[in-house]
């Protein structure tokens, strides 16, 4: 069965994760409010399926160009979000750009899957793509709502561990 782009691939999922910036935020809160790197990895990197179950955002097809348009935003507001620890240079700044990394980092794991889709190739779902699927069982685009207050409140506290 051919695949076509543009989401009619039937087989083609929506995105399935929460945005990176918030999975990023809530790493580097942890960084800077846990401190011992012993605790903070790995809280940073389990805080990864926690959020994944906390109802979020999706409306587009992963081999979409909203997508993209989307994973680039999201992108860019993890870099925003490195190079404001790197000049503000909070107490355990380093700790809290390794957890942000860390925090993330899971959904490197469904770059296989991105790419099967863009090269319209047929994907199958292995044990942790639908681990992963399972868990985000609240994927609409009202999730939105979550993902902006998330975004405010986590930045929000963030800032509080600037110029202490
Ligand atoms: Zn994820």
């Amino acid at each position: 069965m051919p695949y076509r782009r543009g989401g009619s691939n039937p087989l083609s999922r929506t995105n399935l994760n929460m945005r990176a910036i918030n999975h990023s935020l809530t790493g580097a809160l942890i960084g800077l409010s846990v401190v011992n790197p012993l605790i903070a990895i790995p809280v940073a990197f389990f805080s990864h399926y926690l959020l994944d179950v906390i109802p979020h955002f999706s409306k587009e097809k992963i081999d979409s160009l909203e997508f993209d348009i989307f994973l680039i935003i999201d992108a860019l507001l993890c870099f925003i979000l490195v190079i404001f620890l790197i000049i503000n240079r909070p107490l355990n700044w380093q700790l809290a750009i390794a957890c942000a990394f860390i925090a993330a980092s899971p959904d490197f794991l469904s770059i296989n899957h991105y790419l099967k889709e863009k090269r319209n190739k047929p994907w199958k779902a292995g044990l942790y793509s639908r681990f992963a699927s399972k868990i985000q069982w609240f994927e609409k685009p009202i999730g939105i709502v979550v993902e902006i207050v998330w975004l405010l409140a986590f930045t929000f506290c963030i800032s509080f561990f600037i110029n202490r």
